[in-house]
């Protein structure tokens, strides 16, 4: 099995450089030896116009049938099939042997580190990988759809099961060439996007999957991972389909994005304010009008601890504090460095005991039910459905209403048909860059009215912000009570009435 990977040059940066990138000194060829075999890495050609530089695993298939049983002992999984041990693909296609060849024959490539070319370490090249037998468990639609959106220009091949029989159709075998013009992709993305995809598209680990694989995946992952589009079956795929960590990698790669979408936040909400504070007659914020909606619809709940779920940078938390009312206040986001900046506007380090008794911030992901979330009167979500996939809604849904019940819970989301009033905001277009959608007042009615029915609440809808005749408030706010405890406070009202009335009855 072996892949080629090659690049072109000039006088000033010449091809040869590639050699430097690898480690690999182009005259020599060079063997390595390898748990699964030899690892051999040569040059077929090396000038200053072209330079390819060749891995090539010959592979052991009794080191590997050794191996493997090791490894079967301990955990009774089921060997192979008895031939299957011996007879497979593993000699002569790119599977993932080929991806832990390439990690420990060019680690440093790979991790980015070049002592002898530092400033070439950074610089993008102009990149062609080729790989005459590679697995691919999806065919070539999903070896484009796992590398184009990476930059690369795909030739993808099948190979056909039999040459002499066509009418047998396609192996799994596929021969790809990929191609990178220069000032896209440096050499450490491009093995690192090979060391993550082979196997992918093998779909067959030769190995265990530990949970350190996770941390592998998101270090090989880096800079590009979050946002591919085909993340989850990348993810999958590479941990061998062990659902807890798939999970456990996909919530650490949202974690990546939402810190990197963070510092945009950070700014446009800055900035958000100051243009706000710059006019003469500054309308009130929208963020002010929510949040004074908000904390009127927890005082009329007779809400004393409250959760801020998805509290961001804590402005919620601080204006909550300041009212004695609210005896207990926790705020919980997924973003650290929105938690770092909440903290320090509390001044957390420097508050007195009595009021630091009173707050708590910790990091959590509302994807997740979360035994820290149970028992309060209250739970706000402000701002904070729409940075969900749609489809991770019903997990939000499970684990704050289904898990943490609260006696009371307030949503709040934009109105999208309202978009057309900000004068400032392209049509079509949505408020943030991190939405993932926002939503008509019909479509937020009937996700909360189903959410409400499902656990056992009663909704009532609030507008925020000027409530225009045609397109409705900017803000809509979703007020979630328990339907037992609302009974509850009803009955006591009808109580309290029928004593007044018995009272009255009696006067008379
Ligand atoms: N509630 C604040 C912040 C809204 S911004 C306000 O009204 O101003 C949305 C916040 O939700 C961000 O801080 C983001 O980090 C957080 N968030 C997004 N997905 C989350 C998740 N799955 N779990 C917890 N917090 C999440």
């Amino acid at each position: 099995m072996f892949l080629t990977i090659s690049t072109s040059g000039t006088p000033e940066s010449p091809a040869t450089d590639l050699g430097f990138l690898l480690h690999k000194h182009p005259d020599n060829a060079q063997a390595f030896s390898t748990s699964y075999g030899t690892a051999h890495v040569l040059y077929p050609e090396a000038s200053v116009e072209r330079c390819t530089a060749a891995l090539l695993l010959e592979v052991d298939p009794v080191a590997l049938v050794r191996r493997g049983r090791g490894k079967e002992k301990g955990r009774g999984g089921a060997p192979d099939a008895a031939l299957a041990q011996y007879v497979n693909d593993r000699p002569y296609a790119a599977s993932s042997l080929l991806a832990v060849a390439l990690s420990a024959v060019f680690s440093s490539a790979l991790r980015g580190v070049c002592k002898a070319r530092p400033e070439r370490v950074g610089q993008p090249l102009p990149l062609r990988i080729e790989v005459p037998a590679l697995p691919a468990r999806g065919g070539a639609d999903l070896v484009r759809g796992l590398f184009e959106p990476l930059g690369w220009t795909v030739d993808v091949t099948p190979v056909p099961l039999d040459e002499q029989f066509p009418e047998w159709g396609d192996s799994r075998y596929v021969s790809l060439v990929l191609d990178v013009p220069d000032g896209k992709l440096t050499l450490s993305e491009a093995l690192r996007h090979l060391y993550v995809l082979l196997p992918v598209l093998d779909d067959a680990k030769h190995y265990w999957v530990s949970p350190d694989e996770v941390d592998k995946l998101l270090r090989a992952g880096e800079g590009w991972l979050a946002d591919h589009p085909e993340q989850q079956v990348i993810t999958s795929r590479y941990l061998a389909r062990r659902w807890s960590l798939t999970r456990e990698a996909m919530d650490r790669l949202e974690l990546v994005r939402l810190a990197d979408a963070d510092d945009t936040d950070v700014e446009e909400i800055d900035n958000a304010v100051d243009e706000e504070a710059d006019t003469d007659e500054a309308p009130v914020p929208l963020a002010v009008l929510r949040r004074e909606a908000i904390l009127t619809a927890l005082t009329a709940a007779g809400a004393g601890r409250v959760l801020d779920l998805g509290c961001g940078q804590g402005q919620l938390v601080q204006a909550l504090l300041k009212d004695a009312r609210f005896t207990e206040i926790v705020g919980v986001d997924v973003s650290m460095r929105a938690l770092t900046i909440a903290s320090r506007r509390l001044k957390l380090d420097r508050m007195g005991e009595r009021q630091a008794d009173r707050v708590q911030l910790f990091q959590g992901s509302l994807a997740y039910t979360d035994k820290r979330l149970k028992g309060y009167d209250a739970a706000v979500l402000s701002e904070v459905i729409e940075h969900l996939d749609v489809e991770r809604l019903p997990a939000l849904e499970y684990a704050v209403f289904g898990s943490a019940r609260p006696r009371t819970v307030l949503v709040t989301t934009p109105n999208v048909e309202y978009n057309v009033r900000w004068e400032t905001l392209p049509a079509g277009h949505v408020r943030h860059g991190d939405h993932r959608f926002e939503w008509t007042r019909e479509e937020f009615r009937a996700w909360a009215r189903k959410v409400a029915e499902r656990h056992g609440y009663d909704v009532e809808f609030v507008p925020v912000g000027d409530d225009d005749p045609e397109v409705g408030p900017p803000t809509q706010l979703a007020v979630f009570t328990q339907a037992d405890k609302a009974d509850k406070t009803n009955k006591n009202v009808e109580n309290g009435e029928n004593d007044k009335n018995a009272k009255e009855v009696r006067a008379a």
